[in-house]
């Protein structure tokens, strides 16, 4: 994979761009924001505490570290973790819509409202948690998906299910409506789960 230069901010602070992992047999594909620290140094997705985190709930399930793929809408760890910016993603998200295209997994898992924006719509993350779990409510509407993955929703159909962030700090806080995120979060991975086998 030649370098890629598309974001100038990024390719000073990274220490490498962090490749996506597939989901094995076409299963889960955890989606993040970026790299952080540990995943930039390694060059591994999903390696830090939240990275952590997220594989003990999926552990509970029965699924391993070899048993999910990652990725992220942003493949190069932002200065100072900041948020990728608007421009950045729209840089960096062809190429998660060609790792889908070509790898095909059952469900995306959305870790986190910056990865949710970008995929299942902007607006609170609690709200489009709530909706992910309506009948119906895990397609990803091709209006309200960033434009890279706007013809495989519309073509093909994607199914996603949004998840706060594992990061210490966020997993730690409430909800609007006073419900701890980590409740939250065990519900949603045992949804998408539960979405992954059955369209297995
Ligand atoms: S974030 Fe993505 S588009 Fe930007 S330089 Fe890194 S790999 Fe390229």
């Amino acid at each position: 994979m030649p370098e890629c230069i598309r974001c100038p901010a990024l390719c000073a602070s990274r220490s490498q761009i962090v490749m996506s992992t597939p989901a094995p047999l076409g299963g889960l594909l955890a989606i993040g924001e970026a790299p952080g620290e540990k995943e930039d140094e390694m060059g591994i997705g999903f390696t830090g505490q939240a990275g952590k985190t997220l594989d003990r709930l999926l552990a509970e399930h029965g699924i391993g570290r070899e048993g999910y793929g990652r990725a992220n809408i942003c493949r190069c760890r932002p200065p100072e973790n900041r948020k990728p910016t608007r421009a950045e993603v729209d840089a960096c998200m062809p190429y998660l819509a060609e790792f889908i295209e070509q790898t095909r997994p059952r469900v995306l898992l959305l870790v986190g409202g910056t990865a949710a924006a970008h995929i299942v719509g902007t607006g609170s993350l609690a709200r489009r948690i709530e909706m992910s779990r309506s009948p119906g409510g895990t397609w990803v509407d091709p209006a309200m998906c960033h434009p890279a993955l706007r013809s495989l929703a519309a073509q093909r159909g994607l199914l996603a299910v949004p998840m706060p962030h594992t990061s210490g700090l966020a997993w730690n806080r409430k909800t609007p409506a006073g419900e701890p995120w980590s409740e939250v979060g065990k519900r949603q991975v045992a949804l998408a789960v539960e979405l992954a086998q059955r369209e297995g």
